[in-house]
C-alpha cells in the first residue's frame, strides 16, 4: 500500500527521534537538515539562520544536553502534509538529570516545517521549546539508563498524565511493598462527574484536568508512596497508613489541592473525588490487581451524589455481598427458565368503601422451595446488570397468561398495574413489542397499567412526554410511581400527561405532622386538577385511611387490605365470577 504524505512524514519523523534522541545518534538530524534550515531555540534564545550555524550551536551547546536527555517515547505527534511542504508538531516527554541531579520532568516541543528536495523529505526550519520543567518524585529516573530500561519506564508511564500507568503503578506497589514494612492503604481515586468535564469543555480540556490532578496527586506522595492513572478518570494511591483520622486529614488536603487555583478559576466548578480505601493487611499475600479490586469494591458503593469528596473502607462484608450478587446474576436466566420467579398481586381499594377495585403486579423469586429473595435485593442488581429488561416482560406474560384464564372463566377482570423499568423507554421499539405480549392474550388494553418511577419522568422527561402520547394512544394508563421519594415538583404533573399519581409511603408517614398533611392535601388537589387519580401507597392504619379519605384522595394500596399475594390466591379472594355478580 502507498503511504500518504502524512504518514511518510510521521514515519520519517518517529525514526529521526528513535535515532537521534533515544540512540543518541546526532548524524541522523544532520542528515536530515536542508541546507537552508534554521532553528530557533527558545532555552538560550538563539535564532540560528544556515545549516552551518546549527551544527556549530550543536557542538557548543546541544551534544551535552541532549547526552543527558532521557527520552522514552513521543507523546504527540501531528502532521499535516500537503503537496510538497509539511508541518509537524511533536511533544516528547523528558527526564533530564540537571546539574542538582535532580530528576526533572518536562516536554520537549518541536515544531517543524519540512519541504520535498528532490523527492526527499528535509527539515527547512525547527522551533524547540521546553515546556516549564516540574520535579516530579515518583520517576527513579537516571541518564545512564540503557534502551530497554527506557522502553520498560515508557510502556509504564501514562501518556496523558505523566505518571505511571496501571503496569507502572502495580510494579512500584509490588517494590515498595517488599521494600518495608511500613503499613499501608491501597487507594482507588475516582473523579466525579468527569464525562461532564469532557462533555462540557471537550476532550482535550478534560486531558489537562487529568494532567493536572496527575501532577498534584504525585505531588502528593511522600517517600516511598507512589500513584498512577490506572485508566480512564481512575487513579490509585499507595499511601503510609497512620490511623483513620491521619487517613481523612491527607484526604482533605488532596481535595483541597487537586487542581491548581488557575485552572479552577479557568473550569468554575469545583472538583471532587471518591475513594475506595483498602488498608493492606500485615501479611502482604495478595496479589496488587486484587487489591485494587478491593479498593473498586468499595468505591462502586459509595455515593456519588453527596455533595463534596467522599471515600468509604472496604470490610470484609462487602466482598460476602458482592459474591452474593454475583451469584444472583449469574444465576438469573437460569431462573427464568427455571420458572422460579412468581406474579404476585396486592389489592389496590377504594378509599372511601375499601372495596377492591385493582391491583398491582409484584415479582417474588422463589429460589428454592420457601426461600424467596425480596425485590429490593434483585430489582436494583437486574437493573444493573440488563436483566431486568427480560423479567418485566417475562412478568408481563404471567399477568396476561392470568387475565386470560380470568377472561376465559367468565370472571370480571379487574385493571393490573405493572412496574416498568427505566432501561425500556428509550429503546425503540419497546410499546410495540409490549403490545405484542397483550394482544398475544387478548387482554383489552385499559385494563393494564403502566408504572414509571418518579425520577424516571424527571431524567427523562422528554422521553416520557413521548411516551405517556404513545400509551394513551394504545389505550394503556401511565402511572407516576413512587411520588414524594425523589426531587420531583409539583410542576412535573403539569408537563407529562399520566393518568395516575403513587403517593409513596415515605409522603404518608408524614401525614401525622401538619406540614406533612398540608403537602399531601396540596399534592393531591393539584393532581385532581390536572384530572389525575391519587393512589396512595403503605396504607397499614385506619388512623391513616381516615385522613386520607378527609383529603379526598382516591384510592388506596396496603397491608390494612391485603399484602402481596400469589396470583391464584388473588384470583380466589378479589376476582368475583360472573355468575356471583348476577
Ligand atoms: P413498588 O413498585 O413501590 O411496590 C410497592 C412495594 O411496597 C411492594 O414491595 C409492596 O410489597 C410494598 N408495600 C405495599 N403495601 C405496603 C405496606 O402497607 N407497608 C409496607 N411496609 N410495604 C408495603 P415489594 O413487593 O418488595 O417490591 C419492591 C419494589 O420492587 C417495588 O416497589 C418495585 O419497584 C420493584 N418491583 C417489584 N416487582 C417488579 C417487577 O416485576 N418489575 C420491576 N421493574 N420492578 C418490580
Ligand atoms: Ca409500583
Ligand atoms: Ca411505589
Amino acid at each position: 500500500m502507498v503511504e500518504s504524505p502524512e504518514q511518510c512524514v510521521k514515519h520519517l519523523i518517529e525514526d529521526l527521534i528513535k535515532r537521534w534522541l533515544i540512540e543518541k545518534d546526532q548524524n541522523a538530524l544532520i542528515d536530515k537538515l536542508s541546507d537552508q534550515c534554521s532553528w530557533i531555540n527558545e532555552d538560550t534564545n538563539r535564532i540560528l539562520m544556515t545549516k552551518k550555524e546549527i551544527l556549530q550551536f550543536f557542538e557548543e551547546y546541544y551534544v551535552t544536553l541532549y547526552d543527558k536527555l532521557n527520552i522514552c517515547f513521543i507523546k504527540d505527534l501531528i502532521v499535516r502534509a500537503a503537496g510538497n511542504q509539511a508541518v509537524v508538531i511533536i511533544e516528547i516527554p523528558i527526564c533530564y538529570d540537571a546539574q542538582t541531579a535532580k530528576q526533572i520532568q518536562t516536554s520537549l516541543m518541536f515544531t517543524m516545517i519540512l519541504q520535498k528536495e528532490n523527492k526527499v523529505w528535509k527539515i527547512l526550519h525547527l522551533h524547540d521549546s521546553l515546556t516549564s520543567g516540574k520535579e516530579y518524585k515518583n520517576r527513579e529516573i537516571d541518564a545512564q539508563q540503557t534502551v530497554s530500561e527506557r522502553e520498560k519506564l515508557a510502556s509504564q508511564t501514562d501518556s496523558v498524565t505523566g505518571i505511571l500507568n496501571m503496569d507502572g503503578f502495580c510494579d512500584r506497589v509490588s517494590q515498595l511493598l517488599k521494600k518495608n514494612n511500613q503499613r499501608y492503604v491501597l487507594i482507588k481515586f475516582s473523579i466525579k462527574d468527569f464525562r461532564y468535564i469532557n462533555l462540557r469543555y471537550g476532550y482535550s480540556m478534560g486531558d489537562i484536568v487529568l494532567q493536572n490532578i496527575g501532577k498534584n496527586l504525585d505531588q502528593s506522595c511522600m517517600e516511598e508512596e507512589t500513584c498512577g492513572r490506572i485508566e480512564k478518570d481512575m487513579f490509585a494511591m499507595l499511601y503510609k497508613y497512620k490511623n483513620k483520622r491521619d487517613m481523612s486529614e491527607r484526604l482533605e488536603e488532596v481535595r483541597k489541592r487537586l487542581l491548581d487555583k488557575n485552572l479552577l478559576y479557568e473550569l468554575g466548578i469545583q472538583i471532587d473525588f471518591i475513594a475506595g480505601i483498602y488498608i493492606i493487611p500485615k501479611s502482604r499475600r495478595e496479589h496488587i490487581k486484587d487489591m485494587l479490586d478491593k479498593a473498586l469494591m468499595v468505591l462502586q458503593q459509595v455515593d456519588r451524589h453527596q455533595n463534596g469528596s467522599h471515600y468509604l473502607y472496604y470490610d470484609d462484608n462487602m466482598m460476602k455481598k458482592q459474591i452474593f450478587h454475583h451469584q444472583i446474576i449469574r444465576h438469573a436466566s437460569t431462573a427464568l427458565k427455571n420458572e422460579e420467579f412468581q406474579l404476585y398481586i396486592q389489592p389496590q381499594f377504594d378509599i372511601g368503601s375499601c372495596e377492591v377495585i385493582a391491583g398491582e403486579a409484584l415479582c417474588r423469586w422463589e429460589k428454592e422451595k420457601g426461600v424467596f429473595i425480596a425485590p429490593d435485593e434483585f430489582i436494583p442488581l437486574f437493573e444493573d446488570y440488563g436483566v431486568i429488561l427480560e423479567l418485566d416482560f417475562y412478568m408481563l406474560r404471567k399477568l396476561c397468561e392470568k387475565m386470560w384464564e380470568w377472561m376465559q372463566a367468565g370472571r370480571i377482570i379487574k385493571p393490573i398495574s405493572i412496574n416498568q423499568s427505566r432501561l425500556h423507554i428509550e429503546k425503540e421499539d419497546y410499546i410495540e413489542e409490549f403490545c405484542k405480549v397483550v394482544d398475544e392474550y387478548g387482554i383489552p388494553h385499559h385494563y393494564i397499567a403502566f408504572e414509571l418511577t418518579e425520577s424516571v419522568f424527571v431524567e427523562k422527561y422528554e422521553h416520557m412526554i413521548k411516551l405517556a402520547k404513545e400509551l394513551h394512544e394504545k389505550g394503556f394508563q401511565l402511572s407516576i410511581d413512587d411520588f414524594g421519594t425523589g426531587f420531583a415538583s409539583l410542576n412535573l404533573l403539569s408537563v407529562v400527561s399520566a393518568d395516575i399519581l403513587k403517593i409513596d409511603k415515605n409522603l404518608l408517614d408524614s401525614i401525622h405532622t401538619k406540614r406533612g398533611k398540608t403537602v399531601l392535601q396540596k399534592v393531591i388537589e393539584l393532581a385532581h386538577q390536572m384530572e389525575m387519580k391519587v393512589i396512595c401507597e403503605g396504607i397499614e392504619e385506619r388512623e391513616q385511611l381516615k385522613e386520607l379519605q378527609e383529603l379526598g384522595c382516591d384510592w388506596g394500596q396496603g397491608y390494612l387490605v391485603g399484602k402481596p399475594i400469589p396470583a391464584e390466591e388473588f384470583e380466589k379472594i378479589w376476582i368475583e365470577s360472573v355468575q356471583e355478580v348476577t
